[in-house]
Order: structure tokens, then C-alpha cells, then sequence
């Protein structure tokens, strides 16, 4: 079987995820047979370097043999288990690494970010009713958020593509500015922003608080806005308003938990810790669905009762599954084996010299790294901009998929020299081209 094969069965026979389908006659999608840490290879051989990492998923290359080794050993003891009345290693093991590296325990899995938001959400409308305080019903989120797409995660995403045609089914929430550092005015820092956006968030808190659970943002770095990034400063004093407010603070870290931003969670950064932390993408490096949303003895002791009404009665087919855990484990240990956080401190750091010539570059805007993500503006982006620069990037044998006029880099960890310089010509390259 060739491209053209899987190309021609795959339009008829699958509706591809955030695509128009008509699309793909003149964008077809790319097969891929197999892949080598970070390259995929399609079917007729052709090699693509993954600087998406899948879609933000990948931490340590595809086919990873630590990794695949872990599954593979899970594979001839137990594949899946129900988790409502029953346990098992390598999910009990899991939630304890987790509880040691965040400071949050009580671990509760799903399959995927979306149900980890929708999780979070629950959860903290359930604490503030167990406590007395049912009327603590809306949620507040960032201007330009993202937190999945099922209805509950939708209501507090701000994306206007993937929320606009759905509005009469969603639950209105409130957004406050983002502290999204590009906003800078003249003169003004990225604390200065950040000290804004705080401002903004004490405003709707002052009014709002009584009938708020919770904030829920990405702290860092806002992913699907076009990795907009600010200053931790916004993340202490968001705890700080959270804390007076007496409303919950969730920090999704789904995209930027597991060493993203330079540090194991972004949280780190401010020396802030949640109230509801969730977890996904990265936690199983990018090889099976997971998702988990771990909070305070607080909120559990809430929860914690005679009633069985008064428990999180919540559940996913899929929850803690032992595959998707074993994976989730050897990714830690690899954390632990090869001292990642520090390797990708200097990796990151050569690989943002290399990409001086763009930052430098005539059309590029707003240049800005945090930890293993890179990103700029182009500023005269045409209509079809994305669209195209990925196309041309994939004729030169890179997966890139800009956001609007917003192109990134998140390479998997252990992108090599050779294949950041790919990256560095190929988008010097198509910033040349008009
Ligand atoms: C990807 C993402 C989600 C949703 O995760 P899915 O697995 O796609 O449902 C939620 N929040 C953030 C910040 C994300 O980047």
C-alpha cells in the first residue's frame, strides 16, 4: 500500500479531527507507516520531521524503547481493568509519583484533556455545594483560553472557531483579560501586563466571587491562542485573588505540564500550587490517552461521607488504564534517568542561538521561547497563511501547523543539532518566499 491508497480510503472512510473534510481534496492527509523518534515516515518512505510533537503529545520521540518496552511488559499481565471497585499497580504507583511531584494528590484519571477540564469543573462546583455553598455555580477563564471541546470544556474556551456555531448548547462563563505579554504597550513590561490582567481578573472577582467556583487557565502558556505566552507573575497574583475570593483555581496544564515550559509543571514557575491540577497530553509521552485531574485534601474531604450522593460519582470507561499508566510511569522514570529538565535547559538554549536569523527576520513579530516552545508572529500574513507555510514546510519534510499568522516549534525532547537546522532553514526559507 502506497500514500495515494491510504489517502483515498481515508477521506472515504474516516471524518478527520478540527478539519473541513473538503478540504483535503486539494490537502490530503499524510500517511505515516512508522516513526523514529522525531521523525515520521509515511508509506513511500518519506521522512517528516515532527515539530508538533503530535499535536503537543510527544515528549521523548515515537517508538521511544523504554516506553515501548513498559507497555509491551503491561501487555502480558493486564490490559484494562474496571476501576470502580477495583485497583492495581501500576495505577496506584502512578497517582503516588504524581501526589511527590505536585503537591496535589487524589489522583482521578479520564482518556483525554477534555474530560480532565470537564472533571476539574465538576469537581469544584461539587466542593463549594458539599460545603454549603451551592449557589458558587459560573466559572471564570482567560480571554483566548483553550480547554477542550466537549460542551462543559467548550463553555470555558475562548476560541471563537470552535465555539461560535456551538454557543446555544454552552453553559456562559466569564473571560477576563489575558495576561498575554504581546499586549504590551510602549513602555510597558511583561510583569506590567501581567499586573493588568490581574487587575481585570479583581474586577470580575469583586463582583462575581459569590456565585464563582472556580478560575480555570493555562498557566504560562496559552496554546491554541498561538502559544501566547506571560510573566509568572500572573500566576501568583491570580493565587492571591483566587485565595481572597475564596474561588478555586485550576490550572490546566495539559499542554505545558511534563517539562514544556522549562520546569516539570508550569505552576513551578510562580511557586504557586492550584487547587485542581489536569493532566494530560504528555503524561503517556504522547503513546495512549490519558488524562488526570489531582487536587487538595481539602476539596477530598468534602467529598469524603456516609452519602453516596455526596461522593464524585463520575466515571470513564477507559479510567486508569494499565497500559496508559505503565507508559505514564516509564515516562517518569526516563525524567529521572536522562535528567531531562536540565538537558532541555541547555538544548533549548543552543536551539534558541540557532533561531537568532529568525527572530531577526524582517517579517517575524513577538519572537518568544518558554522552555522547550517556540514561537512567533508573522506580521503580513496572508489570508491562507497557515494553510500554506505547512504545505511548504511539508514539501521540505517538516510537520509544522501555525495558528493563524502564529508559527511554533514544539519539537519532542530529543530533537538533535542536525534536525534543528532543518527547522531553521526550512523557516528561513518559507519566510523568503511571498
Ligand atoms: C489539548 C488541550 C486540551 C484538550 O485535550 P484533548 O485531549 O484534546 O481533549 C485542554 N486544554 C489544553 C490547554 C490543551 O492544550
Amino acid at each position: 500500500m502506497h500514500n495515494q491508497d491510504w489517502i483515498t480510503r481515508s477521506r472515504a472512510a474516516l471524518w478527520h479531527p478540527c478539519t473541513q473534510m473538503k478540504h483535503l481534496e486539494a490537502e490530503p492527509p499524510l500517511p505515516i507507516a512508522r516513526g523514529e523518534g522525531p521523525w515520521l515516515v509515511d508509506y513511500d518512505s518519506r521522512r517528516y520531521l515532527d515539530a508538533i510533537s503530535s499535536w503537543w503529545v510527544n515528549l521523548f520521540g515515537h517508538a521511544e524503547p523504554r516506553i515501548n518496552a513498559a507497555v509491551i511488559d503491561q501487555l502480558g499481565r493486564i490490559e484494562h481493568v474496571i476501576l470502580a471497585g477495583c485497583t492495581h499497580g501500576p495505577v496506584v504507583e502512578l497517582s503516588e509519583r504524581l501526589a511527590a511531584l505536585t503537591g496535589l494528590g487524589h489522583a482521578f484519571y479520564g482518556s483525554d484533556g477534555a474530560s480532565a477540564t470537564e472533571i476539574a469543573l465538576k469537581m469544584s462546583f461539587q466542593y463549594w455545594r458539599n460545603v454549603g455553598r451551592p449557589e458558587k455555580t459560573h466559572f471564570v477563564s482567560l480571554a483566548n483560553g483553550y480547554h477542550g471541546e466537549t460542551l462543559g470544556a467548550l463553555s470555558v474556551t475562548d476560541v471563537a472557531i470552535f465555539k461560535e456555531t456551538y454557543a446555544p448548547l454552552l453553559r456562559p462563563s466569564r473571560q477576563v483579560m489575558s495576561p498575554d505579554a504581546r499586549q504590551a504597550l510602549p513602555g510597558e513590561t511583561d510583569g506590567d501586563v501581567a499586573r493588568r490582567a490581574a487587575r481585570d481578573l479583581e474586577a470580575c472577582l469583586q463582583t462575581h466571587a459569590a456565585t464563582t467556583a472556580a478560575l480555570i487557565l493555562e498557566p504560562l502558556v496559552q496554546g491554541a491562542a498561538g502559544m501566547a505566552m506571560y510573566d509568572p507573575l500572573y500566576l501568583t497574583l491570580a493565587r492571591d485573588l483566587c485565595d481572597r475570593y475564596q474561588v478555586h483555581l485550576i490550572a490546566d496544564e495539559i499542554a505545558v505540564g511534563f517539562g514544556r515550559t522549562g520546569t516539570m509543571f508550569a505552576c513551578e514557575q510562580a511557586g504557586i500550587r492550584p487547587d485542581f491540577m489536569c493532566l494530560s497530553k504528555g503524561l503517556t509521552g504522547g503513546y495512549l490517552p490519558l488524562s488526570c485531574v489531582l487536587t487538595t485534601d481539602e476539596v477530598y474531604d468534602s467529598f469524603y461521607d456516609d452519602a453516596t450522593a455526596r461522593g464524585f460519582l463520575h466515571s470513564h470507561s477507559y479510567t486508569g488504564n494499565p497500559l496508559a499508566c505503565r507508559a505514564a510511569l516509564a515516562v517518569l522514570d526516563i525524567f529521572a534517568q536522562d535528567d531531562v529538565i536540565a538537558v532541555n535547559r541547555a538544548r533549548a538554549a543552543r536551539f534558541t542561538d540557532m533561531l537568532a536569523p529568525v527572530a531577526a527576520h524582517g517579517r517575524v513579530r513577538h519572537f518568544r521561547r518558554r522552555g522547550m516552545i517556540w514561537a512567533f508572529d508573522v506580521a503580513d500574513a496572508a489570508p491562507g497563511f497557515a494553510a500554506d507555510f505547512h504545505r511548504h514546510a511539508l514539501a521540505r519534510g517538516v510537520l509544522l501547523r501555525p495558528i493563524g499568522a502564529s508559527v511554533y516549534f514544539m519539537p519532542p525532547y530529543v530533537i538533535g543539532e542536525a534536525e534543528m537546522a532543518l527547522l531553521v532553514d526550512v523557516t528561513l526559507d518559507l519566510l523568503g518566499r511571498r
